[in-house]
């Protein structure tokens, strides 16, 4: 999973997942795949280690216009994607057995990620 492509679209804010390249569009438009940058001080994850999982927080505004739409966790053939919501602070809790890629999303930013 670690080769999956992620698509936002920018019109309805569908997120796409697909693995390898693919053509994909929604509301009439291609969209590209983001590219995962590395996180500056204002999208930087908090990463906890509570009891037998990662505690995932996050300082970044969540409000409607700009939030984190999600946070995703490649591993192996897993990935496993946790929506996140405006107006709701960024709480995410993952197993902390899995290692992989962290990636999530800012409306506002695009994509980042960082190795967990
Ligand atoms: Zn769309
Ligand atoms: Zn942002």
């Amino acid at each position: 999973m670690k080769k999956t492509s992620y698509y936002v679209c920018p019109a309805c804010g569908n997120l796409v997942l697909a693995a390898g390249s693919a053509q994909i569009s929604c509301c009439g438009r291609r969209l590209e795949a983001l590219t995962p940058q590395k996180p500056d001080e204002a999208h930087r994850l908090r990463v906890e280690q509570v009891e037998d999982e990662w505690f995932l927080t996050s300082e970044h505004p969540m409000t409607k216009e700009h939030y984190l739409s999600f946070v995703a966790l490649a591993a192996g053939d897993r990935l496993t994607l946790v929506k996140t919501y405006p107006e709701w602070e960024l709480q995410v809790r993952l197993p902390r057995r899995v290692h992989g890629m962290l990636l999530w999303y800012c409306t506002g930013h695009g994509l980042f990620r960082q190795p967990l």
